[in-house]
């Protein structure tokens, strides 16, 4: 198993560390910092709890693998079938895709759905929920500490698909050596824009900071950064919107210990705070980052 270097910058090898700020998780309150390198930019949580899991069997790490209102489920569909299109119009043909820490498998099924050959990927053997009914989605589990993927020979056709994934990994960097390891050569990240305007309307309640569910937080320079030193180049980038208006008032209200039913209405996949802030989610348009990155070679 490599060993993570805790001190060390994922991005930039760095290790000088700036705190920007001291904020607790969202539903416990338990005391997180954020720290900024300070010479690249890109920030981390701190510190890093040994075993994670706990954290994600909690309401928020289960809020968002749950169904939403239909109407919620219907855009949201509606918004990965856009972005799909956009990947794979960039993706050359004959390229599978890989996609790594697919969940419930809902833009796996999106991308299965318009024909793509996919590839699943997570850290149990589970079928994702929404590909149990198909049997042309092989699935693989990885180790979300050595990154290594169970069973799969290589991924050299592949285009490594990890939405909102990369900020969840203790190393970016060590995650991105073993996809090269496998052969990859085309990637598609998406990560919430630690650069968007949520961010700074929200400061520390921005809901993306997410400790320690969030590790990492990137913005468009840094994430390029990161791919770009390991000899991956962008192809294309930009930005998107994602829940985080409503998500950021939801975490606004549990840290100032609001009552359960004021939380519960901020959920972000109830009819009208889903409308509301999706409205505003996509007016503002920047929540989060996309970066379709090709190794050179
Ligand atoms: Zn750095």
């Amino acid at each position: 198993m490599e060993e993570i270097n805790v001190s060390q910058c994922t991005v930039c090898g760095g290790s000088n560390w700036q705190r920007l700020m001291d904020t607790v998780e969202t539903e416990k309150g338990e005391p997180f910092s954020i720290f900024v390198c300070t010479s690249c930019g890109v920030a981390r949580t701190w510190p890093v709890p040994p075993d994670l899991s706990r954290y994600y069997s909690s309401e928020i790490g289960t809020q968002f693998l749950a169904k939403g209102a239909p109407l919620y489920e219907f855009l949201k569909r509606r918004l990965m079938l856009k972005e799909f299109s956009r990947i794979r119009h960039l993706a050359k043909s004959g390229i599978s895709f890989l996609d790594v820490g697919t969940g419930t498998g809902d833009f796996a099924c999106v991308m299965a759905d318009a024909g793509a050959q996919v590839l699943t990927v997570d850290a149990t053997s589970n079928v994702p929920v929404r590909l149990r009914e198909r049997t042309d989605v092989p699935h693989y589990v990885m180790n979300y500490d050595t990154y290594q993927i169970d069973g799969l020979a290589g991924a050299d056709r592949c285009c490594v698909v990890a939405r909102h994934v990369v900020e969840h990994l203790k190393d970016p960097s060590a995650f991105i050596r073993q996809m090269l390891a496998l052969g990859a050569k085309h990637f598609y990240f998406v990560v919430p824009n630690a650069g968007s305007f949520s961010r700074r309307l929200y400061g520390q309640y921005w809901f993306a900071w997410d400790p320690p569910r969030h590790l990492w937080h990137f913005t468009k320079a840094t994430m390029e950064q990161l791919l770009d030193s390991h000899g991956i180049r962008t192809v294309a980038s930009g930005y998107v919107a994602s829940t985080m208006m409503a998500a950021s008032v939801y975490r606004l209200l549990r840290m100032n210990h609001a009552p359960e039913w004021l939380c519960r209405a901020a959920n972000t996949k109830g009819a009208i705070s889903g409308l509301v802030g999706g409205a505003l989610d996509a007016m503002c348009g920047d929540a989060a980052v996309w970066v379709y990155a090709q190794r050179e070679g």
